[in-house]
């Protein structure tokens, strides 16, 4: 019978082979930001559309890299779209929370890891949990939120 590991696996293989939201979208009205992961040589391109009422009306994302890399932009992808920027945030704390990441709200370095936001469901996105096991791998896990994030930024700092 296949455990856990293995079901964990065949999700991230899925969305490796079968990346969601892949693509380009139009700049403008979408913004591109590139994220860069030297570590490993990983690319994930985010281009994003902040609708007026502070949602993510569409999400696209290109690039190339490892398989935690893409596998882990293409989940995010799927679980960030149709969202508002406030649950953004809370996926992106409780996906950090998880992967053990030492950062203040304001993107410092904190003394304990994040904490998950309560009630909030990472879906697929579980199935790399198993990568907080491996530290050099957590960037390539994280690169995707945080050229999300820069994205966001972008996205609603624009002039109207
Ligand atoms: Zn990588």
């Amino acid at each position: 019978m296949p455990g856990l590991e293995d079901l964990y696996r065949e999700i991230i293989l899925d969305h490796y082979r079968s990346p969601r939201n892949r693509g380009e979208l139009a700049t403008p009205p979408a913004v591109r930001v590139e994220g860069f992961n030297p570590l490993c040589g990983d690319e994930v391109v985010v281009y994003v559309n902040v609708s007026d009422d502070g949602k993510i009306s569409d999400v696209a994302i290109d690039g190339q890299g490892c398989s935690i890399s893409q596998s882990s932009a293409s989940m995010m992808s799927a679980a960030v779209k149709g969202k508002t920027l406030a649950e953004v945030s809370d996926l992106t704390q409780t996906f950090k929370a998880m992967m053990s990441i030492h950062e203040t709200n304001i993107g410092g370095i904190a003394d304990e890891p994040m904490e998950p936001v309560e009630g909030v469901n990472l879906g697929d996105l579980e199935a790399l949990r198993g990568v907080v096991k491996f530290p050099t791998r957590i960037k390539c896990a994280t690169l995707g939120w945080n050229t999300l994030a820069e994205a966001i930024v972008d996205a609603t700092t624009e002039e109207a």
